[in-house]
This record gives C-alpha cells, structure tokens and sequence, in this order.
C-alpha cells in the first residue's frame, strides 16, 4: 500500500475514538478533564494500532518498508506512553468520587470505584515496564523468543486492562457507541496477533519447505538453501526479506528474518546468506539437509523494482550483502540495462563472500583491516570513502540501496544526504531495530 495512504489510515485509525468521542456534543467539563479524556483515548488507541504496526503485515512493512515501520513502532509506542502517563495526572479529587445519582453517565464526574481504576492503575504499571523492557532487550541478553512472547503477551494484557478501565471508568466509553468502537478496535488489535501466531503458520503449514544445501561461505558465514515441497514458492521481488523457521512446528516461535540472497528469475529455491551470531545463527552449519523449513514472506520493501533512476549504487556492509546478491542476480539475470555497482565493506578478507564473482562484476571491495597486498579501497564505508569513489552524477542521479551495520547505515545516510541526494533515493534495511 502507498505510503500516503498508510499515512491517512494510521490517523484515521488513531483519532477515531477522539473523533466520535467529540461529537457525542456531551457538556463540557474544565479543560484539564477534557484534556485528560483526550490524551486517555488517544494513548488507548495508539496501543491498539501499535499490534498492527508490528512489523508482521506485508501491506505496511512493503509500503513503507520494514526499517520505517518498526522506527515508527518504537516512536508511537514510546509517544503513547508519554500520553498515558500524563492522563490520570491531569484529574483532580473535587469531581471524583463514586457514581453520583445526578450523573449517572460520569458527564461531569470521574469515578473511584475500585475494580475501573485497578485495571487503570495496573496497565498504567505495565505499560511503561512493556516499554522499558523493550528498550533493554539488548544489554538483559534474554532469549528472543522469549521476549517476543513477553512482549506479546504483555501487550495483549494491558489492551485488556485499558479495554476494562476505559469502559467502566471513562466518561465517554460508557456511551454505547463508544463501547463498541473501543471493542471492535481491541478485537482487531487481539485479532492481529492471532493472525500471526495461528492463522498465518496453519497457511504455512501447507506449503513446506526443504533444506537442498547447507554451505560454508566464509569462517562464521553460511549459505542455506531452501526448496518448496509440493507447491510453487514464494512470489517475492529481490531484495526482499523472509522469517525463516527451520526444523520447528509452522506455529513455533523460533523464526529469523533473513534476506533472500537469491533472484527470483533464478527459479523457486531461496538461499540466505547467514551469519553466526547467537543462538540459531551459530546451529547453522549443523542444519542437516531434507531438514523441514516453512518460509514467511515476502516482507520488506528494498527492492529496485519500479524504480526509474539510470544507476543503481549498493552499499552493503559484512552480512548486508545478503540482499544485494539477490538484487544483483536479477539485473543480469533479467537482462536489466541499468547501471549498477556495488561497494561491499568488511572488517577482513576472509569475510568476504562470494569474492571471486563480486570482484569480476566490479565491486568496490573495502576492508578496515586489510592484509599486506591488498589492493581494494581501505578503512570504513564513510563520508571520506563516498566521497572518494562516488561520481557527482551518482550523488545527482542513482538510486541509493544500503544495508548493514547501524553505524555505517546512519553515516552513509547522513553523508548522501548532505551531499543533495533526496531521502527517496535512498532505500535502507537495518538488520537490527535498537
Ligand atoms: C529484516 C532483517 C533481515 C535480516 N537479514 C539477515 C541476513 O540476510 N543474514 C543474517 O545473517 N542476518 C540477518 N538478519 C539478522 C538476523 O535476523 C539475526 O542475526 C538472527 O535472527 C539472530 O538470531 P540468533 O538466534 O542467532 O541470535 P540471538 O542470540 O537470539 O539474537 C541476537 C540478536 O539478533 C536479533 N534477533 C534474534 N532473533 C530474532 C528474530 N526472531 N527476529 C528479529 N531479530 C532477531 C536480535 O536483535 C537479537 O538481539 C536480518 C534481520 C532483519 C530484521
């Protein structure tokens, strides 16, 4: 879906509760309270669009690309939070108190009654601790999986827990149509993740997928291939990413996104080029061949298909190259006429990938610790180093495709972008979100 629409479908999405919330035409209480209501139902429904913005749904994270959608996922989270805590810190004791006889639809009171603000106070408890562990998931070293399903889960609880305290303690949600947008809205959000977590693996399930090949690329770099068993594959565009789950159940958690590095002109098996890095990514070269797989995609939006620029530069540091491979395939292997080049950093030679095909086709290979008799570029992919190797023309007329380290990613950017090149013709993937 285009971005603008996304964009249009978020806010509708978000301030729709605020919208039928103002229009109701209830007497207006002071300011402070009214502001409160807001911020409450604005919070509420931004919790809500978050299980949408997850980064699981193809028809967002293929418009707007996967990179933008988990930075907005953190973003409205963390904005939603600053929401919520602000909400109850507005109300004041005088118009507090139980239900009034003359106010039976908490118009111009707020209610203390013990269960509607318990489940208020305990999601306003979690929801910053639901934040905090995200933001933390790095340094505590647990097991992904595992907090995947924590953060799930504890998603899935405080949805219920607002749903409760926004229905029995809200002024507006105890208006009748207020109750079902709210309702209808938590089902959707609870729904998404069910999608993800049963309806999409029962789907995946009837398509499997075998390992043809286990293959060593480098030291600490493997080359996994997997082929459909019974069914056509994946329509996918080259550079995109897959959730690869191998040797589990469809419904288990233990899926990785990795990028194809393969072209879809090259027929339906996909190879991912893998890293070893922690738990899965360490087993790879152990993964037995005939081994069972299910396949997850396609997701993502670095691709260049559709895309209208001369030239085409890809910038990929060590496991970032993944992609490119994928994208390069295609070009020669479709014929396309576009120019294209590609600038591949490493830290030594021996991580190189596919060195001997690259090197043939033109790469710029550079690495930050070079052996004596190495001829290629030296030191970082940085500003020094772009500005070295790229032509004016490309800064004016390429189309920019990176993907690697977050530090390389966020310089090249910067650089591209300080030399005029326009945000739009610069495609990113981050590998890692924090
Ligand atoms: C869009 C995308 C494309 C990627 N493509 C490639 C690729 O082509 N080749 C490659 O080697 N790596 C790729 N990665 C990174 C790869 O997903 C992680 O290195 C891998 O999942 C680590 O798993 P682990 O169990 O070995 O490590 P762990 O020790 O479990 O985790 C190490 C870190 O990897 C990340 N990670 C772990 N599991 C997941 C998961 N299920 N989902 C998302 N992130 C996770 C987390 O940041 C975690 O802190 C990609 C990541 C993303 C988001």
């Amino acid at each position: 879906m285009r971005p603008i629409w996304l964009w249009i479908l978020y806010l509708l999405a978000a301030s729709l509760p605020l919208a039928l919330a103002a229009g109701l035409g209830w007497p207006a209480r002071p300011i402070r309270y009214e502001l409160a209501s807001a911020l409450g139902m604005l919070a509420f429904s931004m919790i809500l669009v978050e299980f949408i913005l997850s980064g699981r749904f193809r028809g967002i994270s293929g418009g707007i690309g996967m990179d933008v959608t988990m930075r907005l996922h953190q973003l409205l989270a963390r904005t939603a939070l600053g929401f919520a805590m602000l909400h109850p810190l507005l109300y004041s004791g005088s118009s507090s108190g139980g239900p009034r006889p003359w106010d039976p639809t908490r118009q111009l009171t707020i209610t203390t009654d013990f269960l509607p603000i318990a489940t208020g106070v305990l999601a306003y408890g979690l929801l910053p601790s639901l934040v905090a562990l995200a933001m933390a998931r790095r340094s505590m070293r647990y097991r992904y999986e595992l907090w995947r399903l924590v953060h799930g889960l504890g998603a899935l609880l405080i949805a219920g827990l607002l749903l409760h305290h926004t229905l029995y303690a809200g002024r507006y949600g105890a208006h009748p149509a207020m109750a079902w947008l709210w309702i209808g809205m938590t089902v959707l959000a609870a729904g998404s993740l069910i999608f993800v977590y049963a309806v999409a693996p029962i789907l995946q399930a009837r398509k499997p997928w075998r390992v043809s090949a286990v293959e060593r690329l480098t030291p600490r770099q493997w080359q996994i291939t997997v082929e459909p068993v019974g069914h056509a594959g994946l329509a996918f565009r080259a550079g995109q990413f897959a959730w690869l789950n191998i040797g589990h159940s469809a419904f288990s958690l233990h899926e990785n996104p990795f990028s194809i590095a393969s072209a879809p002109a090259d027929g339906p098996a996909l190879n991912f080029v893998i890293k070893e890095l922690g738990d899965f990514t360490n087993t790879v070269g152990t993964i037995p061949t005939g081994t069972r797989a299910y396949v997850d995609g396609p997701h993502g939006s670095l691709t260049v298909d559709g895309r209208s620029e001369p030239e085409i530069v890809l910038i990929a540091g060590g496991v970032g190259i993944a992609p490119m491979i994928g994208i390069l395939d295609q070009l020669r292997a479709t014929g396309d006429r576009r120019k294209a080049s590609l600038i591949y950093g490493n830290r030594v030679a021996e991580q190189i990938v596919h060195r001997d095909r690259l090197e043939a086709a033109g790469a710029v290979m550079v690495l930050s610790e070079p052996p004596d008799d190495w001829t290629g570029e030296t030191g970082l992919i940085d500003a020094r180093l772009l500005d070295r190797v790229l032509t004016p023309d490309q800064i004016a007329t390429a189309l920019f495709v990176l993907c690697g380290p977050g530090v390389m990613m966020d310089g090249v950017e910067d650089h591209l972008i300080a030399r005029g090149t326009p945000s739009t013709r610069i495609l990113s993937e981050r590998f890692d979100y924090d």
